[in-house]
């Protein structure tokens, strides 16, 4: 699988390190109590099809990325920057 890294250009998803799901968001402020905080860590929808997901490029740029991929195919609609993408 080739990750297209915006910086780097595409490279193979091996320099990649994998985090998962992009979607949940982390409590905060008022929100973060204990049972919300086991809402962010524990449950995660197994999805089949496009997803945003969390990637490392820890031999490359070292910079979290977004990327769009669907997990039935392993086909890759694009990459953003981690700090820039939209939540
Ligand atoms: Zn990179």
């Amino acid at each position: 699988m080739r990750i297209p890294c915006p910086y780097c250009g595409e490279r193979d998803a091996h320099e990649f390190v994998y985090r998962g799901d992009a979607a949940p968001q982390r409590p905060d402020g008022a929100e973060a109590n204990e049972a919300a905080f086991a809402d962010y860590v524990y449950p995660r929808a197994n999805v089949a099809g496009a997803m945003h997901e969390h990637w490392y490029h820890a031999q490359g740029c070292r910079t979290w990325i977004v990327v769009e991929r669907d997990t039935r195919s392993h086909a890759i609609a694009g990459a953003t920057l981690a700090r820039e993408a939209k939540r």
